[in-house]
């Protein structure tokens, strides 16, 4: 595929209220999207995720990590294959 990465609207985003800051993700993913800063864990690299990977998320015990409706991201994705296999 030719779409920027950029223009892939597939990452995780926390509920910071329900993050507990247990540090699994960051150890989990290999491709650097969290980190922690002083006091809290971010996506920080979120274009670095893996289109189509939820790893993480199930091990995120209180259920702080979302990922996009797949359904609504499908038909995006769709929308942006047209767009650039012009
Ligand atoms: S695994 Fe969940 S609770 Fe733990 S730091 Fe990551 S987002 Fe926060
Ligand atoms: S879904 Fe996969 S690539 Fe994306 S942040 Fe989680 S573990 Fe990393």
């Amino acid at each position: 595929m030719n779409i920027p990465r950029e223009e892939i609207p597939w990452y995780p985003t926390i509920d910071q209220g329900l993050c507990i800051n247990c540090g699994v993700c960051i150890e989990f993913c290999a491709h650097g999207v969290y980190a922690l800063d002083d006091v809290q864990t971010r996506v920080v690299a979120p274009f670095n995720c893996v289109v189509g990977c939820t790893g993480c998320e199930t091990l995120c015990t209180p259920g702080a990590i979302r990922f996009p409706d797949m359904g609504e991201f499908m038909l995006r994705l769709h929308e942006l294959r047209v767009q650039y296999e012009r």
